[in-house]
């Protein structure tokens, strides 16, 4: 036989395990999000022959794939089979992991949806916008731009600001109203390589008419990627609505359990673009996975893909425990006399409350007995600035008791920061007032303690400012007792 032929046979193989993929996809995305998210790609038919029976997902450690022969290994180097290869381009447990995370930020429209997963929500952002600003060959002089909401995360900010601006002279162009469709309109143009928005946003919720914003775009053939991670797909799923790719920091409300960083890039079929190469329009997740992402080295764990995928399959159910804890502590922080201001998408009173709730529902809720009809929910970001300046609002911080002092957001437990000397330290005054992060404010992540225990811990911190000390009290004393007597007022 020669050695083509050799070849021939396993790409035949592989074109019937494709078969048996698309099989697999079909009947997966017949289910509910539920469903998916506890199932994801992983089968009775992939768990009881291709891995041991294990019900649960293995987390495959290897570094690498070893191939029956040197045809095998010739068809998979060539991207001709489905392989795996090496776990720094793709491993099992991440591929279970990614198809999960594709069906659901795919779920309820018929989309095709593929995924990327990295080693932290900045490496998505990165291989998500970098292959856009390449050179263009046939026109390397062209001055190219992208524009993005200036409401960002602190770590996005810099990298567009720093990264890409200052360090390669690329031309950021900041939308300032993100709710303003003639300020974008005003940005984007021909040489515009992409569109960039997150929402809602953190810590500020901005938020943007996300369709509007899609059409626009895409008439002057930019791409839009959105920022989908504090919504998550529980809440918000951009690409059912046009967006072409949605970047995860899967450490947060993916995996509210905490252990761990994460990223994804997520995108659908076909994206519009000015730009690229045929391969990088037709499937982005799958180019970036299969092209730059292997060379410059940004993939997710084998590890941390089953931690996360772990946390996933009670996405649901947690996101609208989050959101209904967070909605009954904004509610008493709003009518509490320390408090300055408060600001969640969930509060009516919120000035992109009606806008938010065009687009915020929690998936399934018109399938869920408990519901049965479409319901809004806003997540566990929400922010509040404290009575008496920058001081007062550290004085409060630093009194909580249950509420973890940490950078970090869609935990199972409780956390706040304050923003201007935490995430948001790096851009400096000036892009703080840009994107309205005053130095009173105060970001609170809600989880999941049952909420009249978060609303005692912050009335107890409310307390302490302005100079009534905290008295300390022994561990064993300071359990319930006084804490568990407060309720909403
Ligand atoms: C945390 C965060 C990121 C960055 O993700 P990492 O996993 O920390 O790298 C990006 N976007 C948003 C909205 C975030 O909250």
């Amino acid at each position: 036989m020669s050695n083509t032929s050799g070849v021939e046979r396993y790409v035949e193989l592989a074109s019937k395990a494709a078969e048996r993929r698309a099989q697999d996809i079909a009947k997966i995305k017949k289910c509910k999000f539920d469903t998916i998210a506890v199932h994801g790609m992983y089968s009775m038919n992939e768990s009881l022959n291709f891995n041991q029976g294990s019900i649960i997902e293995p987390i495959y450690m290897s570094s690498s794939q070893a191939y029956r022969d040197s045809d095998e290994m010739e068809a998979a180097l060539a991207y001709m089979v489905p392989t795996w290869c090496y776990s720094r381009i793709g491993n099992p447990s991440m591929y279970y992991f990614e198809q999960t995370l594709a069906l659901l930020e795919g779920y309820g429209a018929d989309i095709e949806t593929s995924c990327c997963a990295t080693s932290s929500g900045m490496a998505a952002i990165a291989s998500a916008t970098d292959p856009f600003l390449a050179v263009d060959p046939d026109k390397p002089d062209r001055k190219i731009n992208f524009v993005t909401t200036c409401q960002l995360y602190g770590g996005t900010f810099q990298q567009f600001a720093i990264r890409k601006a200052q360090e390669r002279g690329l031309d950021c162009r900041w939308v300032i109203d993100s709710t303003d469709l003639g300020e974008w309109e005003s940005k984007i143009d021909e040489n515009t390589r992409f569109v960039y928005g997150e929402m809602p946003s953190n810590p500020g919720q901005a938020f943007f008419d996300l369709d509007a914003v899609i059409k626009l775009a895409h008439s002057r053939g930019a791409p839009v990627i959105i920022d989908n991670t504090v919504g998550s797909p529980a809440l918000l799923r951009p690409l059912t609505r046009g967006a072409d790719i949605v970047i995860q920091s899967v450490t947060k409300s993916l995996t509210s359990s905490g252990f761990g960083v994460a990223g994804a890039v997520i995108s659908r079929k076909d994206i519009v673009s000015n730009f690229g190469c045929d391969e990088m329009k037709a499937d982005f997740a799958m180019y970036i996975k299969t092209l730059p992402n292997r060379d410059n080295g940004q993939s997710i764990s084998p590890m941390n893909s089953i931690l996360s995928l772990n946390d996933i399959r009670t996405l649901r159910s947690k996101m609208d425990m989050f959101s209904r804890n967070t909605l009954t502590v904004a509610r008493f922080l709003s009518e509490h006399k320390g408090i300055e201001s408060v600001s969640y998408l969930g509060l009516e009173n919120h000035p992109l409350h009606e806008l938010a709730s065009k687009y915020m529902f929690l998936v399934d809720a018109e399938h869920d007995p408990q519901y049965g009809k479409p319901v809004n929910r806003y997540g566990h970001l929400m922010s509040l600035n404290v009575k008496g300046g920058a001081q007062a609002a550290r004085d409060m911080f630093d009194g909580l008791q249950r509420i973890w002092r940490a950078t970090d957001l869609g935990r199972i437990k409780s956390v706040a920061t304050i923003p201007a000397i935490s995430t948001h330290s790096q851009q400096g005054e000036e892009g703080r007032v840009m994107a309205n992060i005053q130095p009173n404010l105060i970001r609170l992540c809600v989880g999941g303690e049952h909420p009249a225990d978060v609303i005692a811990d912050l009335d107890q911190a409310l307390e302490t400012v302005g100079g009534k000390i905290s008295v300390q009290v022994p561990y064993e004393y300071s359990i319930g007792g006084a804490s568990g007597a407060t309720t909403a007022k």
